[in-house]
């Protein structure tokens, strides 16, 4: 398939590339890796009339730690959290996440801030962002502000993003030292999207589950915080029961669709076994 025609602009700031998406309008669009956005082109799915690339802008890229936060650009790459000594130290289920994303062809372009903008409820990033309560820098011709990932996935492929606003990066507050991470993906195939996925990001005490958030991806048409689920186990050591009451109470908010991936309920019940394995994973790592 070939996508339809489009003009091309390389801006080399953040500043040329809001002055170019706010002159061109609604009909232009940012490219990061063009990995969601090049294939909707091509089944012409998406037809932006400008392609405004985000490559040559310097400012975008790179990962940096600042006090207790880590601060990534957002054209930085999947493949290049993979390669970050900050991030395999400070956030290392960032790197689990990753790995579970795609290819490595895939992971060489694809971005950060592509997959967390895009707004795409199969991209794993967004509900690893929620559980590990990032934010996100959004730019356009008015100003900068921030705002939570929790806060900024309204519907499918719709966010808070404003027209011709940019998303600069990602700020993430490095989890306590000794905290319990997992990931867990069910798809497919390597390579697929999530049939289910769920993140759990956790801290015990004296065998106790402190402190716990549960992020959910595809399962609904938005990233979900399961809530009920993390306080389910506030207090608890995971016995069997306490699991399951979790897992009942992920489900009670997923509303996944019925797709190739399988019917709703078989993808509620294996969203529930991702949130157990999870959080036994999680609580395994943790010290
Ligand atoms: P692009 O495709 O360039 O952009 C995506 C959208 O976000 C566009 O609308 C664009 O205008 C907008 N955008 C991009 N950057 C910004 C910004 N800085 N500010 C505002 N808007 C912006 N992803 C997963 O998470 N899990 C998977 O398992 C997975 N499997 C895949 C398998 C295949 C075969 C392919 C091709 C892709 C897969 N992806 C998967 C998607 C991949 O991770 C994409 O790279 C990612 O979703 C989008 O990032 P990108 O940099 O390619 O963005």
């Amino acid at each position: 398939m070939i996508p339809g025609p489009f003009n091309y602009y390389r801006p080399a700031t953040v500043a040329d590339a809001l002055k170019l998406l706010s002159t061109l309008g609604d009909e232009a669009r940012p490219l990061a890796g063009g990995h969601s956005l090049v294939p909707m082109m091509k089944l012409r799915l998406a037809t932006p009339e400008h392609l405004v690339d985000l490559h040559g802008v310097a400012d975008l890229k790179g990962i940096r730690r600042e006090g207790n936060t880590v601060v990534i650009g957002a054209m930085t790459t999947q493949h290049e959290l993979l390669a970050s000594d900050e991030i395999g130290r400070s956030l290392p289920i960032l790197d689990e996440t990753a790995l579970l994303i795609a290819d490595p062809q895939v992971r060489y372009r694809g971005t950060i801030g592509g997959n967390v903008a895009n707004g795409d409820p199969g991209n794993d990033m967004p509900a690893l962002m929620m559980a590990l309560g990032a934010s996100y820098r959004l730019e356009g011709k008015s100003g900068a502000r921030e705002v939570a990932a929790s806060e900024f996935y309204q519907g499918a492929y719709f966010t808070a993003l404003e027209p011709g606003e940019l998303l600069t990066s990602v700020a993430i507050p490095v989890p306590s030292a000794g905290h319990g991470y997992a990931y867990e993906k069910l798809k497919r195939k390597v390579g697929d999207y999530a049939t289910a996925a769920a993140a759990v990001v956790l801290t015990m005490a004296g065998g106790k589950v402190a402190t716990c958030k549960i992020a959910l991806t595809n399962l609904s048409e938005t990233p979900l915080l399961a809530e009920d689920a993390a306080k389910a186990v506030i207090g608890t050591s995971l016995d069997p029961a306490t699991l399951k009451k979790a897992a009942a109470a992920a489900e009670a908010i997923m509303s996944p669709a019925a797709d190739a991936r399988g019917p709703v309920e078989y993808r509620k019940h294996v969203g529930g076994i991702m949130v157990m394995r999870a959080l036994q994973r999680a609580a395994g790592r943790a010290s």
